[in-house]
């Protein structure tokens, strides 16, 4: 068998799984973000892992996964330029839930960056910096998984607003459920507060998204949630949810046919 024929095997889910899958995601659509989440560890197993950034919407679906499956893989990935709260806030959710949430980072030290890219690469190329320090430790982390699991809503942005709950990820070539997606702001903030989930105490000082610490302000009463990352610029994603998606389930047929997409 050739390399290329490899590689569209490899990069592609199997057969059967691609037809539970695209079931699920059809079945799912509208189900509660328990269930999707329980769908997702039966279906995947060891397979399957949880992105963090210690949002809202994060602890929120943390706790929900814990309940369903104590032993459920976490990551989150470690820019450097995190806010001591969120370090703590890692530190608290660990505790609370007897879990470890496993960092992902760059080789690449901030003076290491600075040496090679200038001072401030965060605003002088922003999609450069967050390449380096979000998007290649997210390959390590999603290597060899073959799904994963995020806390993305909707309505957060534009880009986001045709996410599903269940969907092949194109961009990395995997599973991606979204057990949140339908819910709003008000959704998070109620589950938080009914099941007392820790969370970043920056929420109460006017951060209602939190990023690193160069690309994020607080924002203005009335303000659009996101409008503090990467304020003043067009830039709204780091680039881990691919801005573009397909309305619907891609099947596994269709995936070899979009391969120049990616
Ligand atoms: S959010 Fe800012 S500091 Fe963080 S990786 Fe992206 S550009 Fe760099």
């Amino acid at each position: 068998m050739s390399q290329a024929v490899n590689e569209v095997v490899r990069l592609q889910p199997a057969a059967d799984e691609n037809d539970r899958v695209e079931t699920a995601a059809y079945l799912l659509e509208e189900a509660a973000p328990e269930e999707a989440l329980r769908w997702a560890f039966d279906e995947f197993q060891e397979s399957v892992t949880i992105a963090t950034g210690f949002g809202a919407e994060g602890v929120a679906l943390i706790d929900m996964a814990v309940r369903i499956n104590p032993r459920a893989d976490v990551f989150f990935l470690d820019t450097g330029f995190l806010f001591p709260e969120t370090y703590d806030l890692r530190r608290r959710l660990e505790d609370r839930y007897q879990i470890e949430i496993r960092a992902f980072k760059t080789d690449i030290t901030p003076e290491q960056q600075e040496l090679r890219f200038g001072s401030k690469l965060w605003s002088t190329n922003p999609d450069l910096c967050c390449r380096l320090r979000k998007l290649e430790p997210l390959k390590d982390a999603l290597y060899g998984r073959r799904a994963w699991i995020t806390a993305i809503r909707q309505d957060q942005t534009l880009e986001r607003s045709n996410a599903r709950v269940i969907e092949w990820d194109y961009q990395w070539r995997l599973v991606k459920i979204n057990p949140l997606v339908r819910w709003n702001k008000q959704q998070v903030w109620e589950y938080i507060a009914n099941n007392n989930v820790p969370f970043n105490p920056l929420h109460e000082r006017g951060y209602p998204s939190i990023g690193c610490t160069h690309c994020t302000q607080p924002v203005g009463e009335g303000e659009d949630e996101r409008s503090g990352r990467w304020s003043g610029r067009a830039k709204k994603e780091c680039g881990m949810h691919a801005p573009v998606r397909p309305t619907t389930f891609i099947s596994r047929t269709e995936m070899v046919g979009r391969r120049h997409l990616t």
